[in-house]
């Protein structure tokens, strides 16, 4: 069997089986299985298979129609044109949350900020898609998950970041060491209920998706943090999902009654990133505290 003719077959079964994206899922999972790049695979498009060959790709294809997502098959997943490690102890990064990257991106540009944290950064991309466009930025990333910092610790390194972004292990905000300017964070925020539907056949891990019966459980702890510490912060980014702007919009007007607030739609149109910003004039004073440690800092 030529190459052409087994990315035909493989297109077709992936089809067949109602998998969405059959010619770019079935050339990832071809490519995966003999090594090669997309240029090699239409240049060498008559090449023949080895029959150890056909038979990987017909593993690959048994386990993606099994519902594993090519992602995790293939170990790597593009965001922000950039590539990343993944494994099924992290979310795979969606294009969608590429909006938050920007959106911070924008922030931190205008406004000349100087630290940021990716709350719950799982793989790390959207902590290393920063770091990449902010040389001069700090970055906290962190995450409830030791699993999920290894797979982060494995991509800050792979895109030459691990000396500018500081990992750490730890619930949302609790092991930040300092006040930051902005927070971005994509937190589960799927609904106990949708579950099931987002994550047919379980390979997610379902502590990167669950945000408990509204679906706010994670995004509401995680305001409400902000709020206990005073002063920590200048902007908070959230990614949202679909029906959640109006929930959470009301959360933060509640919580932050002079903060000013913003939705973003996705490229979808789905209201995907909530963005408020805190009057820095009321920051004249913080008190963050860390453990033992109590730091008061001026700051504008
Ligand atoms: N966007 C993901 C989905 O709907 C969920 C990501 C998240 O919970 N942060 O599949």
């Amino acid at each position: 069997m030529t190459l052409k003719q087994a990315l035909g077959h493989a297109r077709r079964f992936l089809a067949e089986n109602n998998i969405e994206d059959s010619l770019l899922e079935s050339e990832i999972l071809l490519r995966h299985t003999l090594k090669i790049s997309r240029v090699q695979l239409y240049l060498d498009r008559d090449r023949e298979l080895s029959p150890k060959q056909e038979k990987g790709l017909r593993h690959l294809i048994k386990r993606r129609l099994s519902g594993e997502p090519t992602a995790y098959i293939t170990g790597h997943r593009e965001f922000y044109g950039l590539d990343f490690y993944v494994n099924h102890h992290v979310l795979i990064p969606r294009p969608e949350s590429e909006l938050l990257v920007e959106q911070a991106l924008k922030l931190a540009q205008n406004d000349n900020l100087s630290t940021i944290a990716d709350i719950g950064t799982g793989c790390g991309a959207i902590a290393i898609s920063l770091a990449l466009n902010l040389p001069q930025l700090r970055i906290y990333a962190t995450d409830i998950s030791t699993p999920a910092l290894e797979v982060a610790r494995l991509n800050c390194q792979k895109h030459g970041v691990a000396d500018r972004i500081c990992l750490l292990e730890g619930d949302m905000l609790t092991p930040l060491p300092e006040p930051v300017d902005l927070i971005v964070a994509n937190l589960p925020y799927v609904r106990e209920a949708e579950l099931a539907k987002v994550n047919s056949a379980g390979f997610e891990s379902s502590l990167a998706l669950n945000g408990g019966r509204d679906g706010l459980a994670k995004i509401r702890r995680l305001c409400q943090q902000v709020r206990g510490k005073t002063g920590i912060t200048t902007y908070l980014i959230l990614e949202i999902g679909q029906g959640q702007a109006a929930a959470v919009t009301s959360l933060l007007r509640r919580l932050f009654p002079d903060g000013k607030i913003e939705v973003m739609p996705d490229l979808g149109g789905v209201e995907r990133v909530v963005s408020l910003q805190l009057e820095k004039n009321t920051r004249l004073l913080l008190n963050y505290s860390l453990g033992l440690v109590s730091v008061s800092r001026a700051i504008d």
